[in-house]
C-alpha cells in the first residue's frame, strides 16, 4: 500500500509549524472521542498507549463575551453544574436532562447511523425505531433543541456554537447535533503529548510499522483511468504509479474537479460539485509569546454580543463578520514543553466566509486589521496578551489552507452538515461510476473533525473490501 502526500509532512490539516523552539498545531487543538483513536490502534493489534500520551485538558472550553460573562464547561460533573448554575440559577436539572438526552442520541448516532456504509436514505431511517426517530429532533434547530433544557441565551450561545464547525448556524442546523457539546463534555478534551501533531506521529509509525510505503513531497497530479475504470495516480513529475484502487483523502470536491476533471464520468457530476455547501473558512494565527498568558486556560471562544448576526455573516455575509468571533488555543498551558520555558504558544482562529463568497481580498490589510481586533478584545478581558510580547508569528489565510492543503473554496471543516448532507446524503465514499475509485476524509461520511476522519477511513476500507473482495 502506498501513500502519497503533497507536503514534507504528514497530517494534513493537523500539521505543525516549527519555529524558535515553539511548536505549534495547525489546526486541530482539541481531540474528543478518545475511544475512536484507541480502536484504530486496537485494531492494528496495538496499544494506543505505546505510541500517543494523551494529557487530559480540564477544565474544556470556556467562551467569554463582552459584557464580561464568562461559562466554562467541564467533564467533571461536580464542576459543571456550579459552572452552569452561575450562569443560569436553578438549571442544574435541566443539565441532567441534557445530558441524558444528548446521550441518548449519541449512543443511538453511533450504533446506528453514524459508522455505517448505507446508501438508501430509507434505509438509513427505517434503522431506527419512530421512538428513536423522534429522539433525533430533525426537525427542531440545535439552538432551540438546547433550548429545551436551558432558559439561559448565553448557555445555548455556547452550546450552539458548536454548529460553526459543521458549516451551519445553530439557528438552521439539525437539533440532533446537540450531540457535539455532548460528546465533548462525556468523554473529556485531549492533548496529545507534543500537540495534536503528537497524534499524526503515533499515527504514521503504526502505518509504517503496518507496511504502508509512505512518500512524502509528493503532490499527485491527476487520477489516471482507462477503460472506465480507475488506472492509477500520476505524481506531478509526470510519473504514473498503476493501482487498480485509488483512496484519495484529498478534499472530495477538489478531488472531483481537479484530480478528476479531465475524467467525463465525474464532470458529470460537475452541477452537484458547485452546489455542495462547505464549512467556513478560517484565518490562523500562530503566536510565540513571551511569559506565560494568564486568564485564557487552554481553550477560549470568544462569542460576540450579536451572536445572530455573526453567523448570519459568516454564512450568508461577504465580509469578516462584524462580532468577530474567535477561539483562542494555549496548548502550552497543558505540554509546557511546546514552547521555550516560560513561554507560551497561541492560537488564534478566526472564522471567515468562504473564499467565493469575499470575492477580492488584500489580505495584508484583512490579517492586519482582524489581528488588531482580537487583540483590543484579549486585551479588553484582561488577558495581558499585547502585541510587543508576540516574539514569533504565523499566519495562514484562507487561500494558503486552500493551496496547501488543496481544500475547496478555502473550506476549514470540509462538506457542511446540513440535514441533506448527512449519512446516505452526504457525498459517498465510492464513485459508483469509475471502478476502483473511493474517498475518505471530511468531505464524504460520515464528517468532519478528527475522530469523525478515523471513522470515515474505516468505512472507506469497508467498501474497498466489500466491492473489491
Ligand atoms: C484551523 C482548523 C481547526 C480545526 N480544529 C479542529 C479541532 O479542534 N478538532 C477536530 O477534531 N477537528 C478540527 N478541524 C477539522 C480537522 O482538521 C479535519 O476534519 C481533519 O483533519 C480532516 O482530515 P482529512 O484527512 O479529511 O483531510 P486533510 O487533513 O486535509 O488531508 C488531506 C491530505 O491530502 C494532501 N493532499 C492534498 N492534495 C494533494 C495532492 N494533489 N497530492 C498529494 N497529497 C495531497 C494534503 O496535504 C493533506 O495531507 C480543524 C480544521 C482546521 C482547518
Amino acid at each position: 500500500m502506498c501513500l502519497y502526500e503533497a507536503n514534507p509532512r504528514l497530517g494534513g490539516r493537523a500539521n505543525r509549524i516549527e519555529s524558535n523552539g515553539f511548536r505549534f498545531d495547525t489546526g486541530p487543538s482539541l481531540l474528543n472521542y478518545p475511544w475512536v483513536f484507541e480502536r484504530v490502534f486496537e485494531a492494528a493489534g496495538a496499544r494506543m498507549a505505546d505510541y500517543v500520551d494523551l494529557l487530559p485538558v480540564e477544565p474544556g472550553v470556556a467562551f467569554q463575551w463582552p459584557d464580561g460573562t464568562r461559562f466554562a464547561l467541564s467533564s467533571d460533573l461536580a464542576a459543571l453544574i456550579r459552572s452552569v448554575e452561575s450562569i443560569e440559577p436553578g438549571a442544574a436539572p435541566g443539565l441532567m436532562r441534557f445530558l441524558s438526552d444528548a446521550g441518548a442520541k449519541y449512543d443511538m448516532a453511533f450504533a446506528k447511523l453514524v459508522n455505517r456504509n448505507v446508501d438508501n436514505p430509507v434505509r438509513w431511517f427505517f434503522s431506527l425505531s419512530p421512538r428513536e426517530f423522534r429522539r433525533l429532533s430533525v426537525w427542531r434547530s440545535l439552538y432551540g433543541e438546547i433550548g429545551r433544557f436551558f432558559k439561559s441565551p448565553r448557555i445555548r450561545e455556547a452550546l450552539g456554537s458548536y454548529g460553526m464547525y459543521l458549516g451551519g448556524s445553530p439557528f438552521e442546523l439539525p437539533g440532533f447535533f446537540s450531540i457535539l457539546p455532548y460528546g465533548e463534555l462525556a468523554y473529556g478534551l485531549w492533548l496529545p503529548r507534543g500537540g495534536v501533531y503528537g497524534l499524526v506521529e503515533g499515527l504514521e509509525r503504526l502505518a509504517r510499522e503496518l507496511g504502508v510505503d509512505i512518500y512524502t513531497n509528493t503532490p499527485i497530479e491527476r487520477i489516471e483511468t482507462a477503460g472506465g475504470a480507475v488506472r492509477g495516480v500520476r505524481r506531478a513529475n509526470g510519473e504514473l504509479d498503476e493501482f487498480s484502487v485509488v483512496v484519495s483523502n484529498v478534499d472530495v470536491p477538489t478531488t472531483d474537479s481537479s484530480l478528476l476533471g479531465h475524467e467525463p464520468r465525474i464532470a458529470k457530476r460537475r452541477g452537484s460539485i458547485q452546489r455542495t455547501r462547505m464549512t467556513p473558512g478560517v484565518l490562523t494565527f500562530y503566536w510565540g509569546v513571551r511569559g506565560a498568558v494568564k486568564g485564557i486556560g487552554h481553550h477560549m471562544i470568544f462569542l460576540p454580543e450579536d451572536y445572530r448576526s455573526a453567523f448570519h455573516d459568516l454564512f450568508r455575509g461577504s465580509a469578516v463578520p462584524r462580532g468577530l468571533p474567535f477561539y483562542v488555543s494555549v496548548a502550552s498551558a497543558t505540554d509546557a514543553t511546546l514552547a521555550p520555558e516560560g513561554h507560551s504558544t497561541v492560537f488564534v482562529l478566526v472564522p471567515l466566509p468562504l473564499l467565493s463568497q469575499m470575492g477580492d481580498v488584500d489580505w495584508d490589510q484583512q490579517v492586519a486589521e482582524v489581528r488588531a481586533r482580537v487583540l483590543e478584545r484579549l486585551d479588553r478581558h484582561g488577558c495581558g496578551l499585547t502585541a510587543d510580547r508576540i516574539e514569533v508569528e504565523h499566519v495562514l489565510t484562507p487561500c494558503d489552507w486552500r493551496d496547501q492543503f488543496g481544500l475547496f473554496d478555502g473550506s476549514a471543516f470540509g462538506a457542511a452538515h446540513t440535514l441533506f448532507q448527512v449519512g446516505p446524503f452526504r457525498a459517498r465514499n465510492y464513485a459508483r461510476e469509475l471502478p476502483g475509485m473511493y474517498y475518505t476524509g471530511a468531505s464524504t461520511t460520515p464528517g468532519t473533525g478528527m475522530p469523525m476522519v478515523i471513522l470515515s477511513g474505516q468505512l472507506t476500507a469497508q467498501r474497498v473490501l466489500a466491492h473489491e473482495g
